[in-house]
Formats: C-alpha cells, structure tokens, sequence
C-alpha cells in the first residue's frame, strides 16, 4: 500500500472500519512510512485531547424547557411574502397595464443599470 492508499484509508482504519486485509496494509506502510505514521499520530493526539474533561460543558437542568421555549417562539407563523406571479396579478388589478410595463422597466433598469439599454 502507497501513501495516497493509506492516507485515503486513515479515518476508516482510525475508527476500526476496515477489514483484516486493509488493516494489516495500513499497519506494514505505518511501520515503513514517518510522515503517514505522524498522520496516524496526529488522530491519536487529537483523539487524547478530546477526551479531557475541561472540553465538557455540563448542561444546564433546564436546558430541555429553554429549548422548547425557543422552539414555541420560533415556531410563530412567518410573515408571508407574496410570490413574483402573485405579485404581479396583485399589482395588474391596481395599475393599467401601460404602467404595470413602466413600473416593470423600473424595477429592471434598476436590477440591471446598462447607459445603452433603450426602452
Ligand atoms: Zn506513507
């Protein structure tokens, strides 16, 4: 097994996921190869730190009412925002359509400001 195999493979053997054959692979090229094995060792360090104490945040009693809480104030009906097509029939019922294409070709000039674009 070459570097790119084994450093593709790492995570998975790291976690114990790979079979007999793969995991016997990996060992031999991390006997043979420092900068695979220092890849290896970096997980292992990173795993070891994971484990102190000090990075445990202990949650609160009533973390469980805060977030139903949250959730009830969050679940409020949003404030609807009219589709473009419903947008438009809304506004072709106030305005002549003369001037629904006027306001359209504003709203667009706006959207897209070109000196040489004609009306
Ligand atoms: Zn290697």
């Amino acid at each position: 097994m070459n570097c790119e195999e084994t450093l593709a493979l790492l995570d998975a053997y790291f976690d114990n996921e790979l079979d007999l054959t793969k995991t016997l692979a990996i060992e031999e090229h991390l006997r043979d190869c420092a900068s695979c094995r220092s890849q290896y060792e970096l997980r292992v360090a990173l795993r070891q730190r994971l484990k102190d104490p000090d990075l445990r945040y202990a949650i609160p009693g009533d973390f469980a009412d805060q977030v139903r809480k949250r959730l009830a104030v969050s679940s409020r009906p949003a404030t609807r925002i009219l589709s473009f097509p419903s947008a438009v029939g809304f506004l072709s019922r106030l305005l002549p359509l003369r001037s629904l294409e006027r306001f359209c070709m504003q709203i667009f000039n706006g959207c897209f400001p070109l000196d040489q674009h004609q009306w």
